[in-house]
Formats: structure tokens, sequence, C-alpha cells
């Protein structure tokens, strides 16, 4: 009987995170430094003190190739890893595609995305540090509910500033945050001077991940004893979510597959696409293997594909370090799509120097499509998906189709990295014909473009 489903025991779990940066040289890429955004100088590990707990400062800047994950960490993952990956038989079917698909499946967390990954790491190392309160923003508002828990895990408060466009989107999401013991408000809010100033501007503000981390990191700037946390785009974000990576090649070991020829993921600040593909890059960089890695991003939030690759601030209000990375520039707001969490300018440094370097490939898609596409998938293989990883599952469908073409049976694997429970209401605009594609505003982009600080 073929295996639908490759399961993991426990003992089977990652004892550590894969470091890249170990590797990266090897490559002959260089990941430049993040500069502080008053003076324009590279960052020290004190500069980041006020936000971060020293042990992820250290990750943030290690060069270990591997990481050890603490018992602590380890105990709570038990709750739901290691993670299914499952072999799209019914799909492969009705595409009609000699190609074989393979979906890891991250929705199963308690959060229902990959974010929880590093949530609990991070919510850790500020317990230990003895802080009693994390701030954060969140997009979708899957972030948001994984710090949450995190936080209920190890018994500190949790604040969460949440984009207004999700916050009226997602009532069950923010009531999820609730449940968790968090406190939740829309951003723009009133609370902070960042969400004051943008509602002079702009009483209406649908709001942005940018604006919302300017109110999250003033929060934690000015409490003794609050910290913030990222939950995308930072080196020791994309380190935590590499047990992903690693238990699918042991998976794809398991079920006697072929090494994969496609690898794809969705982009949004790189989190879930780093922790997937970066176990497989280290083969390319190191053992010679050629797989192929594909990230997909929507067509409203391009950086990859239209940005430019320059140093810019993660956030709207300039405050928090320039990294260099594919931007569309810090006071770009994208349309408000339903991938709320791909709705970001940026992108994480490490993802934006490997596309410079060549050793990954972008493309983007309008918000129709993925929704095609996660029709498609849903109604063979049952698994609902957020509208973000429906981005790679269209990815994935564009290579099975070609395979259909040039009739060549390649290994196809996608990262699934969350469910689409919360989302049902996007569903219901593409059902009743109502969801609209976004058109990149060139002008737009332009213009925010011309913002960008002139460091570096
Ligand atoms: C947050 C989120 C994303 C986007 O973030 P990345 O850091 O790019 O992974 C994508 N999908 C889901 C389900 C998310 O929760």
């Amino acid at each position: 009987m073929p295996i639908k489903k490759i399961v993991l025991s426990e003992a089977d779990m990652p004892t550590h995170w894969y470091n890249i940066n170990a590797d990266l040289p090897a490559a002959g890429v260089q990941l430049p430094p993040p500069l502080h955004p008053a003076t324009g100088q590279p960052l020290g590990p004190a500069d980041l003190a006020p936000l971060f707990p020293m042990a992820l400062i250290e990750q943030e800047v290690s060069s270990e190739r591997y990481i050890e994950i603490p018992e602590e960490v380890q105990d709570i993952y038990r709750i739901w890893r290691p993670t299914p990956l499952f072999r799209a038989y019914q799909w492969e079917k009705a595409l009609d595609t000699p190609a074989k698909i393979y979906y890891k499946y991250e929705g199963t967390s308690p959060a229902g995305s990959h974010k929880p990954n590093t949530a609990v790491p991070q919510a850790y190392y500020n317990m230990k540090e003895g802080v009693k309160r994390l701030s954060t923003e969140t997009g979708a508002g899957q972030w948001g509910s994984a710090l949450a828990f995190a936080c209920q895990m190890f018994g500190i408060e949790c604040k969460v500033y949440m984009v207004r466009v999700s916050y009226d989107q997602k009532p069950y999401r923010k009531l999820m945050m609730q449940t968790w013991g968090a406190s939740v408000v829309a951003s723009p809010s009133t609370e902070t001077n960042a969400g004051r100033q943008i509602l002079a501007k702009d009483p209406n503000s649908t709001g942005s991940l940018g604006i919302a981390i300017s109110e999250a990191v003033e929060d934690a700037v000015m409490r003794e004893d609050t910290h913030y946390a990222l939950g995308s785009v930072l080196n020791h974000v994309l380190l935590h979510q590499t047990v992903i990576g690693q238990e699918v090649i042991k998976q794809l070991e398991l079920a006697g597959a072929d090494w994969p020829d496609v690898l794809v993921g969705c982009t949004g600040g790189g989190s879930n696409f780093g922790g997937f593909t970066f176990p497989f890059l280290r083969e390319n960089i190191v053992n010679g293997k050629q797989t192929r890695v594909l990230a997909v991003e929507p067509a409203a939030a391009p950086s990859l594909t239209r940005g430019v690759y320059t140093y810019d601030f993660g956030d709207t209000a300039q405050m928090t370090p320039l990294l260099k990375m594919h931007t569309l520039g810090h006071d770009f707001v994208p349309a408000p799509i339903h991938a709320g969490g791909l709705r970001y300018h940026g992108m994480s440094a490490q993802i934006s120097a490997l596309k410079e370097a060549k050793l990954i490939e972008a493309v983007n898609v309008q918000q129709r499509a993925i929704f095609d596409a996660a029709i498609s998938f849903t109604q063979c293989e049952g698994i609902l998906p957020a509208p973000e990883p429906s981005h790679a599952i269209w990815g994935a469908m564009q290579e099975a189709l070609k395979c259909k073409e040039s009739g060549e049976a390649k290994t196809i694997v996608f990262n699934l990295c969350g469910h689409g429970h919360f989302d049902l209401a996007s569903y219901e605009s593409y059902m009743s014909g109502k969801l609209v594609d976004y058109d990149y505003p060139e002008a737009a982009i332009q213009e925010s473009l011309s913002h960008l600080p002139s460091f570096g």
C-alpha cells in the first residue's frame, strides 16, 4: 500500500537548529551587517539589548553551524512536532501529472502555523533572562497567536499590535490570542507615538506590518519590564524554523523518495521558506546537490521580484536597525490582500543575499490565482490551506503542470505552513466572485523608494 503520510517519532525530532551563516562563505555569499538606524554604523550587541535577550542576539550573529535546542523548548515542541509530510497522490492524479508532489504540513501546531517554532524559544530565552512582558506586531494574526501561546507556556505577559485590516477581518484570531492571555489592540493605535502620528495623517489607515512593528518596538523601548519579539525576517527566527527542513530530509529518506528536484515556499519575511529550504541549500552548497529553490510572493507586495536590494528600515517609523534586503520602501503600504502574513515591504537579509547570489529563484502571483490553486488542492487533499501557503501551492502546481507538458516525473516538495480555518472569510470572497487582484502600484512604490535611507 502506498504510504500517504510520513511520520517521524518524537525521538527523531531535531535536537539542533541549523545555521546557514556557517555555510554562506562556501557559497561565496556575504551577509552585510545590520546598521544602527541613527548613525548608519554597524550594530553592536549592546545596541540590541533593549529589545532582545542576549541568547537571541548571540544567535543572530553566530557562525556556529548547529545550535542546540534547549530541553525546555523541545518539551513544548513535542506537543506537535515532528509534523507530518504527505504525498499528494489525489492531487497529482487530478492534475494528471507524472510529478511526485510532497508537502510538509506545519498547520498541526497549537496556533495553526510554523510560527510557534520560533515563538517558543523566543519566549523561553526572554523568561530565562527575567523579562516579564513581550510586545509584538501581528499581520494575519498567526504570529500574535503563536507568541501568545508561547508566553502562556512560560508565564510571561504578551501585548500584540494587530494590523487594523486583519483585526477587522479576523475576530477569531484576536479571541485565540486573548484565550492564551494576551492583550490585543488594533494598529495603528492611540497607545504609541508612532500610531498616533499615522492616525493624525490618515484616520482610516488600514495599517501595515511596518506600522505595527514601530508601535511594538516603541512599547518595548519605553518599558523596563518589556522586550520585543519579531516573528520573521531576522536570522535567529529563520534559524529556529530549520526544524522544518531537517525533518523533511529525514522523512523523504524514510519514504524512499528521490532527492527533490524543486522546493517551493511562500515568502512574507522569509521565515517558513528559510526554515524549510536552508537544510537543503546546505546540500546544494556543500555536497553538490542541485535542487531548485523557488520563493513565491504576492504581486501586491513583491519585494524579492521587484524590490531594490539595499539598506532599509524594518518599520515605518524608522526605529529598527537597517538591514540590507530586498525592499519596496519602509513606508510602502501593500494593498489589503487576504494573505496578511505576506504584506511586508522587506525580506530576510539571508534570503535576499541568497537571491542576489542566484542560489534561489522568486516569482510573484495575483491572489485570485492562489485561491484557484488552494481550491484545487483542498478538494483533493482535504487540508484547507491559509492564503499564504496557497502561494506555495500555486508554485508547486505550475511545476507539476510543466512536468505534465514535458513528461518528467520530478520530485516537488512544498511547505504548507498553516491552515486556513481563520481565513474562511477570504474563501467566501473568492467563491462569491468578490475577490479582486491588485496591480503592482509602480508609482506608489517609486514614491516609497524615494524615501530610502542614505546610509550603506
Ligand atoms: C507569518 C506567516 C507567513 C509569512 O511569514 P514568513 O516569515 O515569510 O514565513 C506565511 N504563512 C503563514 C501561515 C504565516 O503565519
